[in-house]
């Protein structure tokens, strides 16, 4: 691979957490930050998947592209999450329908299958090595649900003509998992799953090599009424026809017009040790990810090292709790009590972007700046997508693209100033009702 950019010097960009992610992946040696002017088509403000997916595709179409990441790559939520790929939408398609009519549904359903089948492609045509895995095990955590999943896949098989789907029964559950607690479970064989950071530094592997310029430790500010292409950084300026704002959950104030329309959530995983081979067949005995059906959702999968890699619970402040594993473990042990004196040897959090019914959005502010944000914990593919349809988009054909930003989204109650305390209050009630009933 050719050198990267010239050594940092000034700037310090923050480490990655330290999670298993970052203990086990080959990090890229840093990307010097921007230091004067440049001129470039397009400027991506934003290094995990959404902006290194938009940066690769642009380049493959010809166009010279810069990448601004404020820390490392991988750093936001790209280099922190479950690494599920699921198939279709994070909303689910029934209601999809209403909102947007049958025709758009199956495009959009049309469109999630494509996102999997894009982070397959990329990784194969990219040679990423990150653990790609196969299958998903969404398990029914109250009786309700089982009946609600056996209902979608009636319906994904019927209206979509989706053959990838299974029911298992309770009593068939434990021939896969010794989980507890379920009341049944649909098992997606079009899921995949992968390491998460791995995928995300070889993306960045990718673009680099095709020529993009990737700058670490470099915010970019760009003109938040997206008047012009100009985008500002502590030592210099790019100058572009299009700016691709990649930030998700991790906007803050950059463009206040468009941070009412995403949450950021602290959400939190943790890492065993590497669990006895005797225990893995019983705990994953097909290798699967797996998650359950709560508000507050439990996922979890294994390690190439055979470790669980569990995330569970989250918090609406500011702050992360000061013990994660202590805070993960409860959730591990309801599930897994067998694993009570195993020991989690990583523990760390990253903030998730949702929307207020979870589809994301997808839009531009004035001539210049494009976005794609609020995947709602289902990034993995939806961000790599956007990435694609943002780089289809600005090269003119907004098929795609238009498809995504169709499906309404809604600001935060009170946008950015009081979506805080009713949010959270929501959040709160659905959690707890998450404890409750059947
Ligand atoms: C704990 C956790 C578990 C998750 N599990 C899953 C899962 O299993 N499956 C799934 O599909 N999704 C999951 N998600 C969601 C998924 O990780 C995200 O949707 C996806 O990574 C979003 O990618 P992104 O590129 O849009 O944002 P990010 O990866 O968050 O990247 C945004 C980047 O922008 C940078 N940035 C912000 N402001 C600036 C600026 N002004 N200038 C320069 N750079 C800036 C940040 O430093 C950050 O690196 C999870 C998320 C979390 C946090």
């Amino acid at each position: 691979m050719p050198a990267m950019n010239a050594p940092a010097t000034n700037a310090a960009p923050r480490p990655y957490p330290s999670s298993w992610y970052a203990a086990s992946a080959r990090l890229l040696p840093p990307f010097a930050p921007l230091q004067g002017e440049i001129q470039t088509d397009v400027c991506v403000i934003g290094g995990g998947y959404t902006g290194l997916s938009a940066a690769l595709h642009l380049r493959k179409k010809g166009y010279d592209v810069v990448v601004l990441e404020a820390e490392r790559i991988g750093w936001g939520a790209s280099g922190r999450n479950g690494g599920h790929v699921g198939t279709g939408q994070r909303a689910d398609q029934a209601s999809i329908e209403k909102w947007v009519g049958m025709e758009a549904a199956q495009g959009l359903w049309q469109l999630g299958l494509d996102a999997v089948q894009r982070v397959c492609d990329l990784i194969d045509e990219h040679h990423i090595d990150c653990e790609l895995g196969t299958g998903n095990l969404h398990l029914a955590a109250k009786r309700s649900h089982a009946i609600e999943l056996q209902e979608e896949l009636e319906h994904l098989e019927t209206t979509y003509g989706y053959k990838q789907l299974s029911y298992i029964a309770s009593d068939d559950l434990g021939d896969l998992t010794s989980a507890r607690g379920f009341h049944g479970a649909l098992l997606d064989n079009g899921c995949r799953h992968l390491h998460p950071l791995k995928y995300a530094l070889g993306l960045a592997r990718a673009a680099h090599e095709a020529g993009v310029k990737i700058f670490e430790g470099t915010h970019g500010r760009p003109a938040a009424d997206g008047s012009k292409g100009d985008v500002v950084t502590p030592h210099g300026q790019v100058n572009a026809r299009h700016v691709v704002l990649a930030c998700n959950a991790y906007l803050g104030k950059l463009v206040p017009r468009l941070a009412g329309n995403i949450m950021p959530i602290n959400n939190f995983v943790v890492a065993t040790e590497p669990l006895p081979s005797r225990l893995l067949p019983r705990i994953n005995r097909d290798n699967l990810s797996m998650s359950d059906t709560l508000f507050v959702i439990n996922y979890w999968k294994l390690s190439e090292d055979g470790r669980l890699i569990f995330g569970g619970g989250e918090n609406y402040s500011s702050r992360f709790p000061r013990d994660i594993p202590a805070f993960v473990r409860p959730h591990m042990l309801k599930i897994y009590p067998e694993l009570e004196e195993t020991a989690i040897e990583f523990g760390w959090g990253g903030a998730v972007g949702i929307t207020l019914n979870r589809m994301p959005d997808f839009g531009r502010v004035g001539d210049h700046i494009w976005y794609a944000q609020g995947f709602s914990g289902h990034g993995v593919p939806t961000a790599t997508m956007a990435g694609h349809l943002l780089a289809e988009a600005i090269d003119g054909d907004s098929t795609g693209f238009d498809l995504m930003a169709s499906v309404p989204t809604h600001r935060f109650p009170g946008g950015t100033l009081l979506r805080w305390p009713g949010l959270v209050a929501g959040m709160l009630f659905y959690s707890l009702r998450d404890k409750l009933g059947k």
